[in-house]
């Protein structure tokens, strides 16, 4: 990639994420704000005969067998004017024709975003990490599953909606990052959007924003979610409410700390390539738990 487009597209990348979280609380101005999060189980069946090719970085990855499950998430804001649907799915990614095809079961809504988290130990719905250069690895059925998980998800966050209210926190540290291509630029800021019950407090669920691809998967073949998955549950434990991870800039190549991989490589870091992954999620976790306090944008 030339270095000035990947310098813009990162640029670019911080200015959609950034303006992503300031439209969602600006969204929230008129009342009464409704919020509901809804969590479907999208992970593939393993079967003899059947390969589920791992998408990432190397081809003729057939999945083994399942290290974590992966979801479709979904969180619903409605205002009484306008509903708006944000799913994330544990993807590496997923093609237009898809989200498309599950905008079609979701007509009701005014906006429906689809993002994945870019898992690089997910399977291939791109069709470019097959057995081999130029043979997809797709599996059209499980496409199928992914987008009926998302409307699933949709529907489950609407039906849980409740009035809300919303918090936003930042915590910044970019040597929580690696950049593996030049120029070297990095987004160190995690943004996190709380939602909590309007009634009570309690929290209904967290958003949270990170920018790093997934980690490298070093000839792995279980299915996980990756090193978000290991944030997401962490955070989950702390906060005791759904969490969606949303990936934000990654091109580039913004890839996991520098120093982890380096602790990896001289053996510091015990447990193999899930070890890795842990450490890694585990570090985001901690980076989203010293932010300074949430400050109330909505009520
Ligand atoms: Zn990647």
């Amino acid at each position: 990639m030339p270095r000035g487009y990947a310098f813009l597209s990162r640029l670019a990348g911080f200015a959609v994420s950034f303006s992503f979280m300031a439209t969602l609380l600006h969204a929230a101005d008129s009342s009464p704000l409704k919020a509901g999060f809804g969590v479907v189980d999208i992970t593939p069946q393993i079967e003899a005969g059947k390969p589920t090719w791992l998408a990432g970085k190397e081809l003729n990855r057939a999945a083994t067998g399942v290290h974590d499950p992966l979801y479709a998430r979904a969180l619903v804001l409605d205002d009484g004017q306008r509903k708006l649907a944000l799913v994330l799915v544990d993807s590496i990614g997923l093609p237009r024709p898809s989200i498309v095809r599950a905008r079609e079961g979701l007509k009701d809504f005014h906006h429906v975003l689809v993002a994945s988290t870019h898992s690089h130990e997910s399977p291939d719905v791109i069709g470019i990490w097959g057995p081999s250069e130029g043979v997809s690895g797709v599996v059209p059925a499980y496409v199928q599953r992914v987008e009926a998980g998302i409307v699933e998800a949709v529907r489950k966050a609407a039906a849980a909606a409740v009035p809300a209210k919303a918090e936003y926190a930042t915590a910044e540290d970019e040597t929580l990052l690696g950049d593996f291509r030049l120029p070297e630029v990095y987004d160190g800021v995690i943004r996190l959007l709380r939602l909590r019950r309007a009634d009570d407090g309690q929290p209904l669920g967290l958003l949270v924003q990170w920018n790093s691809h997934g980690v490298e998967p070093d000839k792995n073949s279980l299915v996980s979610r990756d090193y978000m998955g290991s944030t997401v549950e962490a955070l989950e434990k702390r906060h005791g409410c759904p969490v969606i991870f949303f990936q934000g800039a990654i091109g580039g190549l913004m890839g996991t700390p520098k120093k982890l991989v380096a602790d990896a490589r001289a053996g510091k870091i015990s447990g193999g390539i899930f070890g890795f992954i842990d450490a890694c999620g585990a570090a985001i976790a901690d980076l989203a738990e010293s932010r300074k306090r949430f400050r109330f944008r909505y009520e």
